[in-house]
């Protein structure tokens, strides 16, 4: 696989197993278009290019007595003595998510080609390396040394293949061996580490089993077959062995790291070739499918629950924590992205957007002191509101996510492109050579339409691939030129429109979104949700009495943004998750019938 990057070519030096049919272009071949996810991204790009660089060093220099200026930055960044859960998250993980903001920022250059953000990673990659030293002091007494290490890990990797960073590899090298002495024999769940001696609580929640994703693809980027040895020695086959048999042994599990975990399985099967992990990875996101709510987030309480005991239902009324929005988001658009390439199945797309706009488009913006938005809430008595810790996990996630919204949205076959996300966005590639660019203007989903131009050098032929979602009506059409296509757009399929393209060509996607009502689970048949295409709507005001299915079925617009059901004894009014600012909310109602 090569990548094409501001103009150099990277190779991977090793050949693996298998690629997915479908591929991922370059970052800067996807420009994001002004919309929301536009301003996500630009403001994580311009919060992380501005972040002081003694203090992002500061916990690294400090744990191996290195001199270390600059301020703290406090909340779970610092290296101090009172972390003391679950009172005190100060100091939980220091300097845990440095990784993950040069990851961040390492795909932000790759999107923009800034060169002061090029400029930053280089001094940050050497600044970081001069602190990695082999007796790995960093580690030594770290309570998630896994964990830490796994988010370094993919920020090097990223800085060297995004940011061509020359020094990255090396220091990864070094790295890696100062972590090895701290980390067991093999990956570790929760209950293993919960059994061995250990001091703190926290000593029992590391992630080895995370790691081989990225071990994976530091020996594909690297060649060096130690690291393929060590992605092999962490896959848990305790818990993929299982999936892949289609045994649900997700509940109890700790939520995000488990479906982040998947990704490391679609590595294992990429490399390896075997098609037990593939498995794992497809029964894996399908049982956290059967246990989500209707915005696609999961795992209240950052745990999987037991099915069919209307668990999902009880967590309205016991928690507030009730979807880790940025790791949950950024790990459910991975392991999508991994199935969507590998299967061309259009489910996964509709997952990913289902979550894209739920989800992580309402999430609010991280602030320039850490403060960050991390639990979606969907109690029966919810507010948005900012996590109790800065600089936590959701803080790193979001960095990374927001720069993958354009990568995610587009994907290359061998014969042409897949249409997969209705974001405003321009792709520039060149199938058969010949210069293209598409460019879609939209305002889906809050308008019903999109529209593809298409501007090339030459006529050329190829397939565009349109995404159907499965909830599209009937009534959903797809025109060329203005000219309705010949084939039918099928929900849940992609719709192939092969031509010879030529300049000025336009396809339109009108889709018709019905409304419907989703129970939460089987056994709470009357606790609904209401959903409209791709978009859930959340309760904002006062609900009337003697509320039923029927009633939710009449929602018709109100404004641009808001939904109104009226009855007899009231009206109701509904919201995106996106457009909810501060006042309470409900996404799951009480209906009589
Ligand atoms: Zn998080």
């Amino acid at each position: 696989m090569s990548r094409r990057l501001h103009g150099s070519v990277l190779s991977d030096p090793v050949t693996v197993a298998g690629e997915p049919p479908l591929s991922v272009f370059a970052y800067d071949q996807v420009q994001l278009l002004p919309g929301l996810l536009r301003e996500q991204f630009d403001h994580n790009h311009d919060l992380f290019l501005h972040l002081n660089e003694d203090a992002l060093l500061k916990p690294f220099r400090e744990r191996e007595g290195m001199p270390a200026p600059g301020p703290n930055m406090g909340g779970w960044y610092d290296n101090a003595e009172d972390f003391s859960p679950p009172a005190n998250f100060h100091a939980f993980i220091p300097g845990h998510s440095f990784g993950q903001y040069l990851s961040g920022l390492a795909r932000a250059y790759a999107a923009t080609g800034s060169q002061p953000t090029r400029e930053k990673i280089h001094r940050l990659v050497r600044a970081f390396g001069e602190t990695v030293e082999p007796e790995g002091k960093f580690y030594r007494g770290y309570h998630l040394p896994a964990y830490t290490y796994d988010k370094t890990s993919c920020g090097l990797i990223d800085a060297h293949e995004f940011a061509l960073c020359p020094d990255a590899l090396d220091v990864h090298w070094r790295v890696t061996q100062a972590v090895l002495p701290y980390l067991p024999e093999k990956a570790l769940s929760r209950a293993e580490q919960r059994l061995r001696p250990h001091g703190m609580v926290a000593d029992t929640w590391d992630e080895t089993y995370t790691l081989p994703e990225n071990f994976f693809l530091a020996y594909r980027r690297s060649g060096k077959k130690e690291y393929r040895d060590l992605a092999v020695r962490f896959i848990e086959q305790d818990y993929f062995g299982p999936l892949a048999d289609g045994q649900n042994v997700l509940p109890g599990e700790h939520a995000y790291s488990h479906v982040n975990a998947l990704s490391s399985a679609m590595q294992a099967y990429l490399v390896l070739g075997d098609e037990k992990y593939l498995s794992a990875a497809r029964n894996g996101l399908q049982f956290v499918h059967e246990q989500s709510y209707a915005t696609g987030g999961w795992g209240p309480d950052e745990a999987f629950v037991p099915p069919g005991k209307g668990l999902l239902n009880d967590s309205l009324g016991t928690t507030h924590a009730s979807f880790e929005t940025p790791c949950g988001s950024y790990g459910h658009f991975k392991i999508t992205r991994y199935l969507l390439r590998t299967t061309r199945d259009s489910h996964y797309g509709d997952s990913m957007e289902r979550v894209l706009y739920n989800a992580i488009a309402g999430a609010t913006p991280i602030l320039a002191d850490g403060t960050t938005f991390y639990y979606s809430d969907y109690n029966n008595s919810a507010r948005k509101v900012h996590y109790k810790d800065k600089w936590p996990c959701c803080s790193g996630t979001f960095a990374q996510l927001s720069a993958d919204y354009g990568i995610s949205s587009y994907y290359r076959s061998g014969d042409g492109v897949y249409v997969n996300l209705f974001v405003p966005s321009r792709l520039t590639w060149s199938p058969n050579s010949t210069p293209c660019t598409l460019t879609q203007t939209t305002e889906y989903p809050r308008q019903e339409t999109t529209q593809l131009a298409f501007s090339l050098t030459r006529p050329e032929t190829f397939t565009v691939y349109l995404r159907i979602p499965a909830w599209a009506g009937a009534k959903t059409n797809v025109s060329v030129n203005g000219r309705r296509a010949e084939s039918p757009a099928e929900p849940g399929k992609f719709l192939p429109l092969q031509r010879t393209w030529k300049d000025g060509d336009r396809v339109e996607i009108e889709f018709e979104m019905p409304l419907r009502v989703e129970a939460i689970d089987d056994k709470n048949p009357r606790s609904v949700a209401l959903v409209r295409g791709p978009l859930a709507l959340f309760a904002v005001s006062e609900v009337p009495p003697g509320l039923t299915r029927a009633h939710l079925l009449t929602a018709s617009r109100s404004s641009s943004d808001d939904w109104t059901v009226r009855t007899a004894s009231g009206d109701l009014t509904f919201r995106p998750f996106a457009s909810i600012m501060d006042e309470h909310y409900r996404l799951y109602l009480r209906v009589e019938s």
